[in-house]
């Protein structure tokens, strides 16, 4: 027999399967994941939170980097981009391109991003791009690593950062284009 706690625990499986998938740096609130240890508290993040269904991501640990690590960054190579880590001298491109690939086509259809600011491998746009491992000063501002395999595979799907979405036109848009997500992949 399906007692009522049963019915209600069904109903609200079904409300949050109709809810947003967004895919979310875990630094922001979840984890203190970061190269130093910490993470980033984010309201806008939190509040956001509480309507979806969050699928956390931190690329630079699930690839297999540690907690702390040394940082890393984008630079520059025969007029390409690459990922590495200066104080070791370690290309990490492959193995993130790698990793992004195999998680973006592992989880479920996503409706939408948020991902970490400027980071090299969460960042939308203004992560630092250097013409030496060991520069003080960024030549171009980018994409990071795990972001370029997101637009990659979800060219289409809406991607914001915790910065720009403490502007709330910008929320506004991000949850509109995440709900209409929603509603098409439900068709
Ligand atoms: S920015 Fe991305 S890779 Fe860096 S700590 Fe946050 S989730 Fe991990």
């Amino acid at each position: 027999m399906i007692n009522k706690t049963a019915v209600e625990d069904g109903v609200t499986d079904l409300r949050k399967n109709s809810n947003p998938r967004i895919v979310i740096s875990k630094c922001l609130g979840f984890e203190k994941c970061r190269y130093d240890a910490s993470g980033v508290e984010s309201a806008t993040v939190r509040d956001i939170v509480s309507e979806v269904n969050p699928i956390l991501v931190c690329p630079e640990v699930e690839m297999g980097l540690s907690i702390p690590r040394d940082p890393i960054r984008v630079v520059f190579f025969n007029r390409k981009t690459r990922l590495v880590q200066p104080s070791t001298g370690m290309d990490l491109t492959s193995d993130m391109i790698k990793f992004s690939l195999n998680f973006l086509q592992s989880i479920p259809p996503p409706d939408g991003f948020i991902m970490k600011s400027k980071s090299p491998s969460c960042g939308i746009g203004g992560t630092k791009i250097f013409n030496n491992p060991d520069d003080d000063i960024p030549v171009a501002f980018g994409d990071g690593f795990f972001v370029k395999a997101v637009k990659d595979i979800f060219p289409v799907l809406a991607i914001e950062s915790e910065e720009t979405l403490k502007n709330p036109l910008v929320k506004k848009a991000f949850m509109h284009r995440i709900r209409a997500s929603v509603s098409s992949r439900e068709k």
